[in-house]
């Protein structure tokens, strides 16, 4: 590690936990964020500001006004932007060795496939069900570990899927398909949300990448971390594999 990297990360560095070769570990991590929106902004904002080599950005919106209230990398004069490139801008003048990537469109199964085994982590900030499902699918399918969070009006989750972790769940073993592919996706244009919950939600999702890819501390797999705006109360569920989930189970 170079001088500059020394000092800028130093912070880090000095926790014992940590030490220069868990620095290492994240200028050398390799990281997938799908949705640079309320949840993707802040990820991508920590984990590049914290050293994270490589950053995915994927996202096939634009920046609308009625963004700004929650998404904190965009700023006015992205408006109608595409919401990747927006998140670029903004990370090259946070950090100017950052390396990314940025997928403007919608990645369908064949560019997930092709995306997702060379990463050492994907990061789920979209908010619908469809990609949720097919993003669970494939890094199950690959081994990637996946952070997966949620905000909503008050309230948001993070969890964590890895299966290289013993009896690890899945996304769908917390949200069977069968139940819920015929509900309304909740999303914040229909519901509401509260400004900072996205920025409490996505700080644990880049909380929780930063812990997988250095080793440290318990991660959240198999577990459900739940956290209540109007109480300020976190409360941590377990979550069990389901014997029938087709994609964990079979
Ligand atoms: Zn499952």
């Amino acid at each position: 590690m170079d001088d500059t990297n020394l000092l800028r990360y130093s912070r880090q560095i000095m926790l014992p936990e940590l030490d220069i070769a868990g620095q290492e570990k994240l200028l050398k991590a390799k990281v997938l964020i799908m949705g640079m929106g309320g949840l993707g902004c802040p990820v991508a904002l920590y984990l590049s500001a914290a050293g994270v080599g490589e950053l995915i950005l994927a996202d096939d919106d634009n920046v609308e006004i009625s963004n700004l209230q929650r998404q904190i990398a965009h700023f006015q004069h992205s408006v109608g932007m595409n919401k990747a490139k927006s998140v670029n801008t903004t990370l090259s003048e946070l950090n100017s060795s950052q390396r990314t990537t940025l997928i403007e469109f919608r990645m369908n199964r064949s560019d997930l496939e092709e995306r997702i085994p060379p990463t050492d982590l994907v990061i789920d900030c979209t908010d619908n069900l469809e990609s949720r499902y097919l993003i669970n699918e494939l890094c199950w399918k690959y081994g990637k570990p996946l952070i997966s969070g949620a905000a909503i009006r008050w309230e948001g989750q993070v969890s964590m899927f890895d299966r290289s972790v013993e009896n690890s769940p899945c996304y769908q073993c917390l949200y069977p398909q069968e139940n819920t592919m015929g509900e309304t996706n909740l999303n914040c244009s229909e519901n509401g949300v509260i400004s900072p919950l996205v920025g409490v939600i996505g700080t644990t999702q880049a909380m929780e990448a930063i812990k997988v890819i250095t080793g440290i501390g318990q991660g959240l797999v198999g577990k459900v971390a739940y956290y209540d705006a109007k109480q300020n109360e976190w409360q941590k569920f377990s979550l069990a594999k389901s014997a029938n989930c087709p994609i964990c189970s079979t």
